[in-house]
């Protein structure tokens, strides 16, 4: 996809280079997938295919930095010190759109969005921030047990996808006893209530 609307001051093919020095192949290709995938809903769905992408090429922009990185810039921006007790998990969307912003000088608020919301989700999301939370989740490479499902519902109804995915990603976090961000208990309780 070539860029027309000057969303962004870069070309695509300047963008793709800045996500690929910021990680490592295995990464990379993930967004790739995830940017191809975002396209796809967004066409389904009737949402810019450009803006999609943008936003599922830069999702995990900076998912490969150090803690250490990630609570400088929550102490630094005062974030909600909260977010200490969490980890590069929850950190990379939330506090990795600052990244983007520090050094790509990218600040439109619907891609930041996206890129916050897209491992915990929100109670409300956008148009755009479901088509890269789902785009993440049902890429081509992802292979776990319920996957399939899940393109299914998502092609359907992409609100339906949004709430399978947040209710198999609480019952994977419950069943592996690990810690849950509050985030993600209420985009639980808001989507199970509008499904
Ligand atoms: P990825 O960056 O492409 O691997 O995908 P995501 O950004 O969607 O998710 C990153 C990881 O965060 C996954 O392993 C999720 O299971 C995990 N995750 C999602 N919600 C929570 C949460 O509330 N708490 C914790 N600890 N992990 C979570
Ligand atoms: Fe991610
Ligand atoms: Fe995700
Ligand atoms: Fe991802």
């Amino acid at each position: 996809i070539e860029y027309k609307k000057n969303l962004i001051p870069y070309t695509r093919e300047q963008l793709v280079g800045k996500v690929q020095e910021k990680l490592d192949d295995k990464r990379f290709q993930h967004c790739l997938r995830v940017e191809q995938q975002a396209i796809q809903l967004a066409k389904e769905n009737n949402y810019d295919p450009e803006k999609a992408a943008i936003a599922g090429l830069l999702h995990d922009y900076a998912k490969q930095r150090s803690d250490h990185d990630f609570i400088k810039v929550i102490n630094d921006k005062q974030m909600s010190p909260d977010l200490l007790d969490y980890g590069n998990a929850i950190w990379h969307g939330i506090v990795g759109a600052e990244f983007i912003k520090d050094e790509l000088h990218i600040f439109d608020e619907e891609i930041l969005n996206a890129v916050r919301r897209h491992t915990v989700g929100a109670p409300y999301m956008t148009l755009l921030d479901q088509i890269v939370y789902m785009a993440d989740y049902i890429e081509p490479g992802r292979d776990f047990p319920g996957v399939d499902e899940a393109r299914k519902i998502t092609h359907e109804s992409l609100k339906k996808g949004v709430f399978f995915q947040t209710q198999q990603t609480l019952k994977h976090l419950i069943e592996n006893s690990k810690p849950v961000y509050p985030g993600t208990i209420t985009t639980y309780n808001a989507w199970q209530s509008a499904i």
